[in-house]
């Protein structure tokens, strides 16, 4: 296996103070991984060096036409002091599945692993330990070569850092207002959706600032052709409960397969709830709220973990949901989820990687 050199800095930054609100990706810590790619040499010369600008021509192509690949993952200090990665091997997998989308040469496994264990090892001390704060890992790779023709690149960039993140809801779960849009799209099966990409996002700013001059803090997604069927939120994926049955869109090709996604899942079976992948369509949500059967709605995602929603609204319908408040499942759901991550429920599924 290639082996990771390591330049540590001479000039260590302050760490943030105890009860600094640490505000999401503000703050970046004292290292960072780097490794290339180049045509015919694969990927080589992996390194962790001190945080600092890189420099990349003006005519780089990822500034051109957008290829790139990023991840999102978190390291946790549990409460016996173990530094922990949360499924680290889905955002590997996932990373891989993106770079082979996008023309991106695949990242060796273990290369990818080692490079998140070394760098977070090196770091550790920026990890901040108040409930609900973690130490955020933004895993990303870009096209580097000089070039203004349409193709993929033949050098490329891999970076890794680091960013302490305070709890999403300093006051503890605090359900989201979510604005059904039915008139902008992100994505479309055959595109680019499945991929954890930049491009994904710039498609969907235009949406969000909309929702946010109308006091709702994100988007949820109706499919790109009907307009009608249920996708996903901002940079979560969405479940529902109606009748005591758990709902949450079939990955069907434009939605993300997330990692909280699947582990809300296989939580669910195993407590015994019935759990439907299927197309779920606008109307039936609003038609579950008429009748009184919307029980729940919540996101799911690496930075809030789980994100309830207490009002929807489409159209010119406002649904609120829980009155407003938290649903027992979500809680439930934020409790275990978060509890194995802080090693205080029995990791039962292997879930946590020790750094
Ligand atoms: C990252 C992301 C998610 C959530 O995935 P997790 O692996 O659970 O963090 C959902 N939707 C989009 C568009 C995303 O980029």
């Amino acid at each position: 296996m290639l082996k990771i050199r390591i330049e540590k800095t001479t000039r260590p930054k302050d760490l943030p103070k105890a009860d600094d609100p640490l505000k999401f990706g503000t703050i970046f810590t004292d290292h960072m991984f780097l490794m290339n790619y180049e045509e015919g040499e694969g990927w080589h010369d992996p390194r962790i060096v001190p945080y600092q600008p890189i420099c990349l021509e003006p005519s780089a192509m990822v500034f051109h036409y957008g290829q790139e690949m990023f991840e999102g993952l978190k390291a946790y200090k549990a409460v016996d002091g173990r530094t922990l990665l949360f499924r680290p091997n889905k955002n590997i997998e996932r990373a891989n599945r993106s770079n082979k989308r996008l023309c991106i040469p695949e990242i060796p496994e273990e290369v990818f692993l080692e490079a998140l264990k070394t760098l977070v090892k090196i770091d550790e001390q920026w990890i901040p330990e108040k409930e609900g704060t973690s130490l955020y890992i933004r895993p990303f790779v870009i096209a580097t070569d000089p070039f203004l023709g349409v193709r993929p690149a033949n050098s490329y960039l891999f970076i890794i850092i680091l960013s302490p993140v305070g709890a999403y809801y300093p006051e503890g779960l605090n359900p989201v207002k979510i604005w059904v849009e039915d008139e902008y799209v992100r994505a479309v099966k055959g595109g680019i959706g499945e991929a954890k990409t930049g491009g994904n996002y710039v498609a969907s700013l235009k949406s969000q600032v909309k929702a946010h001059d109308e006091g709702y803090s994100q988007v949820l997604w109706l499919d790109g052709v009907h307009r009608k069927y249920i996708e996903e939120v901002g940079a979560m994926n969405i479940f529902f409960k109606i009748d005591g049955t758990i709902l949450t869109p079939e990955l069907n090709g434009s939605i993300l397969p997330g990692v909280t996604r699947a582990s809300v899942i296989e939580l669910c079976k195993e407590w015994g709830l019935p759990v439907k992948e299927s197309r779920i369509s606008i109307d039936e949500i609003y038609e579950a709220h008429k009748n009184g059967t919307l029980e729940e709605v919540f996101g799911t995602g690496t930075a809030a973990v789980i994100s309830p929603v207490g009002q929807l609204r489409w159209e010119d319908h406002i649904m609120k949901v829980q009155d407003g408040g938290i649903g027992q499942l979500s809680q439930k759901l934020y409790d275990t989820l978060t509890g194995i991550q802080l090693g205080k429920i029995e990791d039962k599924h292997n879930w946590t990687v020790e750094v």
